[in-house]
């Protein structure tokens, strides 16, 4: 009988050819050093370059490592999800393949897990190599979300975290689609720790989260854990006709006293487009709402996987048993 897994670390991948080898490397020495059973799952997100056949081969030497392709490429969190669902362990360690996340802290996380923590979490201290505008779009964005929740979330802590396999489990039950894993972990509850550690720059190639990737991840993020910008349409209707009767009243008043029209047509013109788009803004927010009703009672899957890869002897020895 094949020992118990112990750890499983679940590596999501898209378009990481450069990476990738690296990253296997660095994971298997640390994972080996801890001297237990451990498996690596890379989900390979619809990668267009050679991610896929680098890391086919890596399965082929290697009994520790699972590879999930996926038909086409569904994003981060569906990745980690899928990861998730396949990992075995009775802890499981979500890391990024590019190394920005240390695979050394991972050891810390497994300390503090032996130590009866269920998830542990790790926060970054210090963002290295990073753009000044995603340190600081990231920095305001985990604030803001935390303002506008009840749910506990920690800021400056992304995806990379240990956790226990009652909370790995409770996670994949849940059933919405347009999944914000960091807050889903916090809304969960268990008990909570974190390391600190420093983000490095990648270890090579781009980012593969674009301006528009980002942006999906935290109006996820704020629709799934907040209603109050659903509030902003009402506030903003309560102050624009507070408004509009006051310069009505100072309107009149000041025609009376000196039979002089002070509304130009220019003044008209500038209020009225600031108030369409204000309107249109609210409207907007309300579609990122509706839009997400729709995604969740589609019903769809959140990924769909092509195969999954794995060592040739485990297959060769499924298929004689
Ligand atoms: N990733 C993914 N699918 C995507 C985008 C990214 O699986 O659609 C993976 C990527 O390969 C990496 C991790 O998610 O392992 C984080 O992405 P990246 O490092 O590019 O993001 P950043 O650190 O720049 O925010
Ligand atoms: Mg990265």
């Amino acid at each position: 009988m094949e020992d118990k897994i112990v750890y499983s670390i679940v590596v999501p991948l898209f378009n990481e050819e450069l990476v990738v080898e690296e990253s296997y490397k660095r994971l298997k020495e640390i994972m080996d050093s801890t001297k237990e059973e451990y498996e690596i799952v890379f989900v390979n997100d619809g990668s267009r370059d050679k991610t896929k056949e680098l890391t086919e081969e890596i399965c082929k030497n290697d009994k520790n490592i699972k590879l999930v392709n996926f038909s086409r490429n569904f994003g981060h969190q569906a990745a980690i999800s899928a990861g998730m669902e396949t990992a075995a362990g009775d802890a499981v360690i979500v890391i990024d393949a590019d190394l920005q996340d240390p695979p050394e802290v991972m050891l810390e996380m497994i300390r503090k897990w032996k130590e009866g923590y269920q998830v542990v979490y790790g926060k970054r201290a210090k963002r290295e190599g990073e753009s000044f505008f995603k340190k600081f779009t990231a920095k305001a964005f985990y604030r803001i979300l935390k303002s506008m929740t009840s749910v506990d979330m920690p800021v400056d802590a992304g995806d990379f975290r240990l956790l226990d396999r009652k909370v790995c489990n409770a996670l994949v039950a849940l059933p919405e689609k347009n999944r914000y894993i960091r807050g889903l972990v916090s809304w969960l509850g268990f008990k909570q720790t974190y390391v600190e550690f420093v983000r490095h720059e990648r270890f090579a190639g781009e980012t593969k989260y674009p301006l528009k990737k980002m942006m999906k991840l935290a109006l996820d993020g704020i629709t799934s854990f907040s209603s109050k910008p659903l509030a902003f349409a009402g506030y903003f209707g309560e102050l624009t006709f507070a408004a509009g009767m006051l310069s009505l009243i100072v309107v009149i008043i000041k025609n009376i006293i000196s039979n002089t029209n002070i509304l130009t047509l220019g003044f008209i013109l500038a209020v009225n487009l600031i108030m369409f788009g204000l309107l249109f803004c609210c409207l907007g927010i309300a579609g990122e709402y509706i839009g997400r009703i729709f995604d969740e009672s589609k019903n769809r899957p959140l990924f769909i996987i092509d195969n999954i890869v794995t060592y040739k002897e485990n297959i060769d020895k499924r298929k004689v048993s």
